[in-house]
This record gives structure tokens, sequence and C-alpha cells, in this order.
């Protein structure tokens, strides 16, 4: 897909935005496990967490195009923790947009949008993520306030967000007795815990304790016992954005790979005048162009027809299509710098440990092909 003249100037906005606010500091905030959070605060003068969202809240309404654009130059940067915490709002507030009274909404998304707040969403439990149906946690009704018992886990921007969108049970078990609500980070009970992590280090990640945590009524996002549409709806646009990122990261490691096999010699020959060197870059790139394709044609059915069931199926197939494809890149570009690729401080070690994450959290690669067959209808791929 080419950008329009409008788009390619709102990259290269972005892309110095990176070079000059994230790279020189990124490894530093890595080894540190977060982010100073005024990054929210410049990412938002940028208009980077407005996009997509409604201009009555602070937010600048546009295609998933632009959306994509932002993901891949943030990606860029080469660390999927900064991406996912600084653009956790994109899975904290959608529902709140779609579904939320009027009046939550203007409480809650205009200081996220304006970088001076953090939204989280929590769905995931210790008893199990893939299965959001049987979650445990509980909100019951007494008077005004639902009080919130339960846990709650893996939760980026768990720790700092002061908007959490929670999905309790107020009714029956199974996915029909499920809601949302959007829970203060200050609220008493709430009790928050930082997680130690195989990658995406500096995002906060963590675990929630709510311990008859009481929140306003008029926090519920839509009519009770309706999240659980709501939470799939998210889903989408979640995997999607995640997609972008793994196609870039991809790309990260093939360029990385490749300028180290023009430098590096060995036998008297730089690495990429040996053919079985040659033939890993272009695995590489084979895979990486087949995702790219994927995505830009998902991403415009998306656009055209979000609720498509082909389209819901293939948005869960790229997914595991984009993710094993940086699996399949960071895994070469590693082997192809050798010791250097072990070592902390190159693009390819990073991602190379970030990898599982993109392919476990949003819906883990069965969870996706479970999904996808089932929008499809039985026997009908
Ligand atoms: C760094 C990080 C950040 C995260 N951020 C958030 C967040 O912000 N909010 C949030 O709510 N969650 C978040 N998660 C949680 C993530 O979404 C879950 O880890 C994911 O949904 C899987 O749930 P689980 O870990 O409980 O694994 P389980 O559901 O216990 O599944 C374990 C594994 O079993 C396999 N599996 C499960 N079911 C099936 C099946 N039916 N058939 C075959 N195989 C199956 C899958 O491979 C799966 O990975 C995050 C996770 C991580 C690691």
């Amino acid at each position: 897909m080419t950008d329009t003249p409008e788009q390619a100037d709102f990259r290269a906005s972005v892309r110095l935005f990176v070079q000059r606010e994230i790279a020189p500091h990124l490894n530093a905030w890595e080894e540190a496990g977060s982010f100073p959070r005024d990054l929210y605060k410049k990412a938002s003068a940028l208009g980077l967490l407005q996009l997509g969202y409604p201009e009555a809240l602070g937010g600048t309404l546009c295609s998933w195009e632009w959306r994509l654009i932002a993901t891949q130059e943030i990606a860029n940067a080469g660390s999927g923790g900064l991406m996912a915490s600084l653009f956790s709002h994109n899975i904290g507030l959608p529902p709140v947009v779609a579904h939320g009274s009027a009046e939550l909404q203007q409480r809650v998304v205009p200081p996220v949008l304006a970088g001076d707040q953090i939204a989280a969403l929590a769905i995931t439990e210790p008893g199990g993520g893939s299965d959001v149906a049987r979650l445990h946690t509980t909100a019951r009704l007494e008077g005004n306030h639902y009080v919130i018992d339960g846990e709650k886990t893996f939760i980026t921007s768990g720790l700092r967000a002061d908007w959490i969108t929670v999905a309790v049970r107020t009714g029956n078990p199974g996915a029909a007795g499920i809601s949302l609500i959007v829970v203060p980070g200050n609220s008493p009970g709430l009790t928050r815990t930082p997680l130690q992590k195989m990658g995406w280090w500096c995002s906060d990640t963590a675990q929630l304790h709510f311990d008859s945590v009481r929140v306003p009524l008029a926090n519920r996002v839509g009519n009770e016992n309706s999240g659980f549409r709501f939470i799939m709806n998210n889903f989408n646009g979640e995997r999607l954005l995640m997609s972008a990122g793994a196609v870039s990261f991809a790309q990260l490691c093939l360029d990385e790979a490749t300028e180290w096999a023009h430098q590096r010699k060995t036998f008297g020959q730089s690495l990429v005048e040996h053919q079985a060197i040659r033939h890993r870059l272009m695995d590489m790139r084979t895979q990486l162009i087949a995702s790219r394709a994927l995505l830009h044609d998902v991403a415009a059915r998306f656009e055209a027809a979000p609720q498509d069931p082909h389209t819901v199926a293939d948005l869960c197939l790229l997914k595991n299509h984009a993710t094993s494809t940086m699996q399949h890149c960071a895994d070469h570009a590693v082997h192809i710098l050798g010791g250097m690729g072990y070592m902390r401080g190159t693009k390819s070690e990073r991602i190379y440990r970030e990898v599982k994450v993109m392919q476990i959290g949003g819906g883990a690669t069965e969870i996706m092909k479970e999904l996808a067959w089932r929008q499809l209808g039985a026997g009908a791929p």
C-alpha cells in the first residue's frame, strides 16, 4: 500500500519522533524496566494517541491505515514492550468509546488521549486467559456501586494505569454473565504487583488483586452482562495492530542481519558471499513479503466490513502468520549475527525474546485457529 502525501508526512514525523525521543534512550529504558511517563504526553503532542478516536473526545477519526503507520514507525524503535505500554489505551478505551455512557466517555477518554492519564485492559486471570467465558472475578451490585473481588494477571500498564477496563462476572456462569467495568487505578482495595518477564522489559506488566473494590455503577460499560461481545470485538483491532508490529519487527531483523552479513567476514569473505547465508536472508524475505501482503489485504477488508466473518477469520490467521514470520526472522537474524546476536543491545536479540508474547498475547495461536474456523462455519474454509 502506498502512502498518500499526507500519510508520508505523518510517517516522517513519527520516524523523527522515534529517532529523537525513543531510540537514544531505549536500551536504558529496557534495562531499567520502564520508560518515563512523559512519553505519553510527547506522543499525544504528535497526535499518536488520538488516532481512531472521535473528535468530541479529543481524538482524530481516521482509517486503520493511519494507525498502521503509527504502529509500524513506533515498532521500528525495536521494542514491543514500549509499543504495548505506550498504546495500552488502544485495548482499554475502545469498549468505552463504543458502548460507554457519554458521561463515562468524557471522564475517561480525553485525559488519556491527551497523554495525562493511562488506560489498560484487564481480562486475563491467574486461572486462565484463553477461555474468557470462564473468568471468575466477580462484581456484585450494592446500591449505586459494584463491589469487585478477584484477581487479574499479566496486565499491560497494570501498575501505572489511571483507568482499567476490567472484565467481571455480574451474572450466570458462561459468556452471558460478563460485564466490563472501568476501575480507577487508585481505588481502595486494589493492589498492583509488578511482574518480571522474558521480554517486553520496559513494559509495565502487573498482577491486580481486587479486595472489595467499590466502583460507581456509572462506570459499567454498556448493559450488564453484555461484556463478552465487547471483549471479542475489541480483540480484532488489537490483533490487527499486533500483526502490523510483528511485520515491522520481522523487517528489523532482516535489515540487521543483512547489514551484518555485508560487514562480517569469515573465511576471507563477507557472510553474504556464502550461499547458505544468502538463502537464509531470502527465506526471511519470502515470509515477510507474504505477511505484509496479507496484513494490507486484511486491513483493507477490516476497514470496509469489520464484522464480516471471513475478515474476522482472516484477521486471526493474519496474527498467526505475522507472528510466525517474526519468529522465523528473529531466529535467522540471531543466527546470522552469531555470538553478537546473543548479546544485549542488538535489535534481533530483543525481538527474539519478544516473539513468544506476540504468539500468546491477544489470543494464542491455537485460539486464533479455533476462532477462524468458527467464523468461517465448520467445513467451509
Ligand atoms: C507480557 C504480557 C502482556 C499481557 N497483557 C495483557 C493485558 O494487557 N490484558 C489482559 O487481559 N491480558 C494480557 N496478557 C495475557 C494474555 O492475553 C494471555 O496470556 C493469553 O490470552 C493466554 O492466556 P493464558 O496465559 O492464561 O494461557 P492459557 O489460557 O492457560 O493457555 C495456555 C496455552 O495453552 C494453549 N491452549 C489454550 N487453549 C487451547 C485450546 N483450546 N486448544 C489448544 N491449545 C490451547 C495455548 O498455546 C496457550 O498459550 C498479557 C500476557 C503477557 C505475557
